[in-house]
């Protein structure tokens, strides 16, 4: 009896796989046409300081405009686009247009913004990057202080000295750099001071059950002194309700980026918010 449960098992198990298989071959497939058919966007969302409600950046978040499938989130083909070797073409790809929109925006007059992109670590490590984004940035005609890069500490820790040296290199163009879902990865502390850091990302995990629960606070309390003695700005993802707010307003946090204040945007709504001002919190 249990060797015919053990055997249903492993066939339903095998074809489970195989289906998993299929599936990724067919996402594989199909990111490989979206960029000549020219179906990803980015959408963005407000970062604002938390003293004057202004917005100050966005982040630059990758989706999918699939034929079939709608709209698709980045958790659901950016591994497989890694993992596929795909990452450095939509990588790229991501870059060119969050400069282009973000040059944009400023020739038609509206008050100019850092944009943030994200960076796979696949990425981070072509030893041309510094020069692929110079050459963007030219392309695109956007001064580089309008750029920031989100990396994770997990690419920090890959390979401390090439890391140091491609965080140079990008530090004398201009640029701006932040580590991304900050506290999450195996980083050690130490190398806060070598890197030549702009910014600290605390990861919404943190921020989702403050202020009720001790440690998380405890936690986001803590990054956030760490920031400020280092002489980082401090950024808060995920921020959702007034109490998070207040909590983070309190403790000295810089800067604010969630569905509070807004959900990741398409171009032409952020575009409208940023020309509406300071964002405020109500009640
Ligand atoms: P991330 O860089 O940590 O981005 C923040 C994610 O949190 C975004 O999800 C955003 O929509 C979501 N978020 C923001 N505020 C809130 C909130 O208040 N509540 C909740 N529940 N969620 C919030 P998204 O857009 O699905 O992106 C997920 C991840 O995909 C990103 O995490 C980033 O690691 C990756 N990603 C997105 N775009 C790109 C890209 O162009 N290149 C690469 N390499 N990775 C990307
Ligand atoms: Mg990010
Ligand atoms: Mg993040
Ligand atoms: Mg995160």
């Amino acid at each position: 009896h249990a060797k015919e449960h053990g055997r249903n098992t492993f066939r339903f198990y095998t074809a489970d796989m195989n289906a998993r298989a299929r599936e990724i071959l067919a996402v594989e497939n199909q990111l490989r046409r979206a960029l000549e058919r020219d179906e990803f966007v980015l959408h963005y969302q407000p970062q604002v300081a938390m003293s004057s409600g202004a917005i100050v950046g966005v982040e630059a978040l990758i989706r999918w405009r699939h034929p079939e499938r709608g709209l698709i989130g980045p958790m659901q083909f950016i591994p497989i686009a890694e993992e596929r070797g795909l990452i450095g073409d939509i990588g790229e790809w991501v870059l060119r247009e969050a400069c282009r929109q973000n040059r944009a925006w400023q020739d038609e007059g509206l008050p100019p913004i850092e944009v943030a992109v994200n960076l796979s670590a696949m990425q981070f490590y072509r030893r041309d990057l510094a020069e692929d984004i110079t050459g963007i940035l030219k392309e695109t005609g956007l001064d580089a202080r309008w750029l920031a890069l989100e990396v994770t500490e997990s690419v920090i820790v890959q390979d401390v000295e090439s890391t140091i040296a491609t965080l140079a290199a990008l530090k004398a163009m201009g640029l701006k750099l932040a580590i991304d879902d900050f506290g999450t990865g195996y980083s050690s502390l130490s190398y806060l001071k070598r890197f030549k850091v702009d910014k600290l990302k605390v990861d919404r995990s943190f921020v989702m059950d403050i202020p009720g629960d001790a440690d998380d606070s405890a936690i986001t309390r803590a990054v956030v002194n760490l920031a400020r003695n280092l002489g980082l700005q401090v950024i808060a993802e995920g921020v959702e309700t007034p109490e998070q707010w207040s909590f983070l307003k309190q403790e000295g946090c810089d800067e604010v980026q969630g569905y509070l204040v807004s959900p990741p945007l398409p171009a032409i709504d952020l575009a409208n918010r940023l020309a509406r001002g300071a964002w405020t919190l109500q009640g």
